[in-house]
This record gives C-alpha cells, sequence and structure tokens, in this order.
C-alpha cells in the first residue's frame, strides 16, 4: 500500500478522512487490540467485549471495501502497550510514515507523537469529521469567555448548525426546556416502557467473549446480558427504535430513577457515537426530524439535542484544552479512598446499590444516576478524584476518557474548581427521594441528619456544607446553602459532626 492509516479502536468509521488518501486497495489499515488498554484501568468485561468487538466487525467491512488489513488480536499483544505494537508494526512492514484520524484520549496522542519521534516515523493527524465542533474552533469560541459556560456554546452551536432554529430565533421562543424535563415517574411506578434494541450476541463476539475470559478474568463485571450494537446497522436500528419509541417520553423523564428500571426511556446510544457508528449529526438530525413531523414535542426533542449538540462537544472542547491539568486537579483537596463497595455493589444504601448493581451488570446507569447517585456520594464523601475517575473509565460501556473525564472531574466532583459549573452539584438525600422509589426500600432515611437511621447523603450533605461553608458563602450561587449550614446552633454542629465522623469510620459498610 502507499499509505498506511491507524485505526483506533474507538474510530470505526468509514468516513475517516484517513482512509480517503487513496483508493482502497493503496491504503493499508493498522488495528491493534491490547490487553494493555483493558488494564490501564481495570476495565468492565462488557466494556472490553464491546469495543473488541466492534473493533473485529470494523475490519471485516474494511476488508469488504477492499483495504488491506493488518490486525493485532489480544492474542498476539498480550504484554505490550498499544504504541509499541504501532511502531513494531511500523519497523516490520517498513512503514515510514502513519495517518491516522485525531485521538480522543490526550495520552494516546501524545504517546504516539513521543514514539514516533523515537523511531524516526512521521505521524499525520486528520480531522474528527464526528464532531460538530472542531478542537480549534471550540479554542476559539472560548478564548471570548472568561468563564467557560455550556448554555452559551450550546446556543452558539445551534447558531451555526441551524438546528432547532427557526430564522436567527430558538424553535418555540426559548433555548432551553430544562424546566419541562425534570419529572419524577409516577408514585405507582414507571408503567411499561418500549424495550430498547438488543443484539444475540454473533460468533464473532462470542470469540471475543472467549478471549476476554481467557485474558483478562479478573477483571470486573460480566458480559452475560450483552447486548449492545457492535456494527453500524445495529446501530442504526438502536437509532430507529429510540426514535420511534422511546424519544417521545424521554425529555419529561430523563431525570427520574426507579429499582430495576436499569434504561428508563434513555436512548443508550452513547456507546455507538463514542465508537464512532453513528455520526452524532445524524442522530441530532433524525430526533430534529421526530419533532418537525409531530412525532415528539419540542421540549423533550431539544433537551435530547442539547445533551449532543451541547454537553457531548463542549465537554469534548474543555478537556482538550484543559488537559492533562485536568487529570491532576483536585480543589476540594479530597483524599478519602474509594469504598471496595464500588466493585460490589454490595451496600445497604438502596440508591447505591441500584445504580452499582446495574453499573456491574449492564456496563450502563443513565445521567442522574451517575451525577446525582454516585457522583453525588463521591463529592460528598471527598473521595480522591482519580480513584473515582479510574473507576468510572473502567465501569461504563460508553467510557471514553474525553468525555467521562470532564464529566467526573468538573461535573460530579468539581475537582477543577469550577471552571464550567457554577457550583458544586451536591444534594441529599431529600433529592435522591424525589426523583426515585429507592429510599421507600432503604434501611436508611432521607429526612434524618443524625442517629442510627440517618442517609449518609444527608449526613454527609451537612457535613459538605460544615467544611465547606466559606467557600460556599463566597459563592453567591451557593449563599444559600452556607446560609442554611449557618442556622444551625453549635450543640446542633457537634451532634453532627459525630455522626459525619461515624460515617467515614463505617464508611466500608454503610
Ligand atoms: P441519553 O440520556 O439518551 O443522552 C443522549 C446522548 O447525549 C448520549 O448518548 C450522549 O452521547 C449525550 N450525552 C448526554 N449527557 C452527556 C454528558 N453529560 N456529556 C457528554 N455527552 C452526553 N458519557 C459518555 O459517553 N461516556 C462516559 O464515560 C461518561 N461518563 C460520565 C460520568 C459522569 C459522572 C456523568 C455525570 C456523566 C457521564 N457521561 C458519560 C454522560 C452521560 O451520563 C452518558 O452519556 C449517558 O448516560 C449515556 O446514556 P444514553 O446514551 O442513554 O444517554
Ligand atoms: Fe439513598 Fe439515603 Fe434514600 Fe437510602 S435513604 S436510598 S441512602 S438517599
Amino acid at each position: 500500500p502507499k499509505h498506511w492509516v491507524l485505526v483506533l479502536g474507538d474510530q470505526l468509521t468509514l468516513d475517516n478522512p484517513a482512509l480517503q488518501l487513496g483508493a482502497p486497495a493503496d491504503v493499508g489499515v493498522l488495528m491493534i487490540e491490547s490487553a494493555d488498554e483493558s488494564r490501564v484501568v481495570w476495565s468492565h468485561k462488557s466494556r472490553t467485549v464491546l469495543f473488541l468487538s466492534a473493533m473485529r466487525h470494523f475490519a471485516g467491512k474494511l476488508r469488504e471495501a477492499g483495504y488491506t488489513v493488518i490486525y493485532n488480536t489480544l492474542t498476539d499483544t498480550a504484554q505490550r502497550s498499544l504504541c509499541e505494537m504501532v511502531f513494531d508494526l511500523c519497523l516490520q512492514h517498513s512503514i515510514r510514515r502513519i495517518d491516522l484520524m485525531e485521538p480522543g484520549e490526550w495520552r494516546l496522542e501524545q504517546g504516539l507523537v513521543d514514539m514516533a519521534r523515537q523511531r524516526a516515523v512521521e505521524i499525520r493527524f486528520h480531522d474528527d469529521p464526528h464532531f460538530i465542533c472542531s478542537r480549534a474552533d471550540f479554542a476559539r469560541w472560548a478564548a471570548g469567555y472568561k468563564q467557560l459556560r455550556m448554555e452559551y456554546f450550546y446556543r452558539e452551536m445551534r447558531r451555526r448548525t441551524g438546528i432547532l432554529m427557526a430564522g436567527a430565533e430558538p424553535e418555540g421562543g426559548q433555548w432551553n426546556f430544562d424546566a419541562d424535563n425534570r419529572s419524577a415517574y409516577p408514585k405507582t411506578g414507571p408503567g411499561s416502557i418500549p424495550e430498547p434494541a438488543g443484539f444475540e450476541p454473533d460468533e464473532l463476539t462470542l470469540a471475543v467473549m472467549a478471549d476476554v475470559e481467557r485474558h483478562l478474568p479478573d477483571n470486573p463485571g460480566t458480559f452475560a446480558r450483552f447486548g449492545w450494537a457492535v456494527t453500524r446497522e445495529q446501530a442504526l436500528k438502536a437509532l430507529d427504535v429510540f426514535i420511534d419509541h422511546r424519544l417521545r417520553q424521554f425529555g419529561p423523564y430523563q431525570d427520574a430513577m426507579w429499582t430495576d428500571t436499569p434504561f428508563g426511556w434513555h436512548s443508550l446510544l452513547s456507546a455507538a457515537i463514542n465508537l464512532h457508528l453513528l455520526n452524532p449529526l445524524e442522530v441530532i438530525q433524525r430526533a430534529e426530524a421526530a419533532y418537525k413531523t409531530g412525532r415528539a414535542d419540542l421540549p423533550g426533542v431539544e433537551g435530547f439535542i442539547r445533551q449532543i449538540l451541547g454537553w457531548r462537544e463542549f465537554m469534548r472542547g474543555v478537556y482538550w484544552m484543559d488537559m492533562p491539568k485536568m487529570r491532576q486537579d483536585n480543589a476540594l483537596k479530597a483524599d478519602v479512598p474509594l469504598p471496595d463497595w464500588f466493585w460490589t455493589g454490595q451496600t445497604h444504601m438502596a440508591c447505591l446499590r441500584d445504580a452499582i448493581g446495574q453499573t456491574l451488570e449492564h456496563a450502563y446507569a443513565h445521567h442522574i444516576q451517575r451525577l446525582m447517585v454516585i457522583g453525588n456520594f463521591a463529592l460528598l464523601a471527598g473521595l480522591v478524584p482519580q480513584q473515582v475517575e479510574d473507576w468510572f473509565l473502567a465501569v461504563y460501556v460508553d467510557a471514553v476518557e474525553w468525555v467521562e473525564l470532564p464529566n467526573v472531574a468538573g461535573m460530579a466532583l468539581f475537582a477543577n474548581g469550577g471552571r464550567f459549573t457554577s457550583k458544586p452539584y451536591v444534594a441529599s438525600g431529600a433529592y435522591i427521594k424525589r426523583m426515585s422509589n429507592y429510599c421507600g426500600g432503604c434501611r436508611y432515611d432521607p429526612a434524618v441528619k443524625t442517629g442510627d437511621k440517618a442517609c449518609p447523603f444527608t449526613t454527609l450533605y451537612w457535613g459538605f456544607l460544615d467544611k465547606h461553608e466559606a467557600l460556599l458563602a463566597a459563592n453567591p450561587r451557593t449563599g444559600l446553602m452556607a446560609k442554611n449550614i449557618g442556622k444551625l446552633s453549635q450543640a446542633q454542629r457537634i451532634e453532627l459532626r459525630g455522626q459525619v465522623a461515624r460515617t467515614f469510620e463505617k464508611l466500608q459498610s454503610l
């Protein structure tokens, strides 16, 4: 081949500009499964199965299209790093230059650039067309602001793309329908929710499962319920099912939680989008078309589009601006080690038991479970950000660092001191009670902050206000929280501090 292209595990699209450098017969492709990548963090088995199965399917597609593919499986690469493998292949095949689409991950980009220099191989990066805003465009937009706020970025993106616009104005006269999108399920429960698409593992996926059991037997989680889309065709089917059956109630119930309802009305498309099986713009356009043809309401559709055109693009932009600092930040000096039950789900706290339990079973939890249950607990308990980040990167089927890290460090943990959030997102048990049925089946009481029945969220929430009172008082957005803690008498504060200390003592067995 005249050209050699490296295709990374989350770049599974024929739209890759590096693949267009010549006719398929003139382009060779390198693809590498690295067990090391599943050990950088202790990756959930379903996450590894998804990545590797999708890669093997895509390699087949490339061969069908006429590309020469050199593909190294886990077996070939057992103990070597991805970067070492790439440049060993270059040596073996006398490759002097490789082209690739820009990686999603900072560490990998640095590693490739460093090793290319050492091994005297030229490396060329190409823009990733699966992002609507390029890294350079984001940096230009950000340069105009003292504080980065997703809302302003999102409006700019709406204007730029014309999505949900009526001329120069937002469709329906407002940019944001969040207020309509925050319902809990009815007291009687979520009712019957149409099933999301699921796909039986085919022979290739079964072979990957066997490899994962052989090479990574001790990794966490299970693939017993694995039904994720591993090809573009399946991902398109999953998109159809979501648009046709689930989008209509996505909006109102996007924040709602209920026992044994792991997926709610959510799309379950994040992994397919992150792996490049779906283009985010096509997903957005399908949702917009559902609104325009009267099949879904504006508030829900706006809410859905905001997540992808707004949050997803914004997170990626901030990640590339703030790395590697984002990975090191610990603004609140949090220093409590991650409790072991994060890896088993065995805790008496019903909300965390459900959210972590489904995470280990499906490698999935929806946004509010991640943010307001698991992330909220990590923030309130002052867990070490880097340990929490590693956990989030390990356990979700959609976990890739460029989107995981800003969500965990920035949104959930306030580890970057509010670079793009106006305040720490902390909540007591009362929030979880309002948005779910978890508290009904729990040994703790969300309304109680001290005593045997005290809900750890509520105790730690008040403990957080107590510990960070000065910080909260200095921020107009959190002034009210500081006022609330200020109302406690000295005796109440002493009682609270005693309860907080006891909660930390039994953190492993809460
Ligand atoms: P839906 O609720 O159906 O939303 C639609 C789409 O919007 C998603 O598929 C996703 O592409 C996008 N989206 C929604 N929220 C966000 C967000 N906050 N940031 C970026 N994109 C968003 N998402 C990941 O893709 N990978 C991660 O590793 C990841 N880690 C997270 C960690 C924490 C602590 C939090 C709070 C959020 C995280 N998210 C992550 C964002 C979000 O929770 C998931 O994208 C979403 O839950 C995936 O499920 P879904 O496809 O059913 O999403
Ligand atoms: Fe979670 Fe507290 Fe409710 Fe129990 S009482 S489910 S710990 S919020």
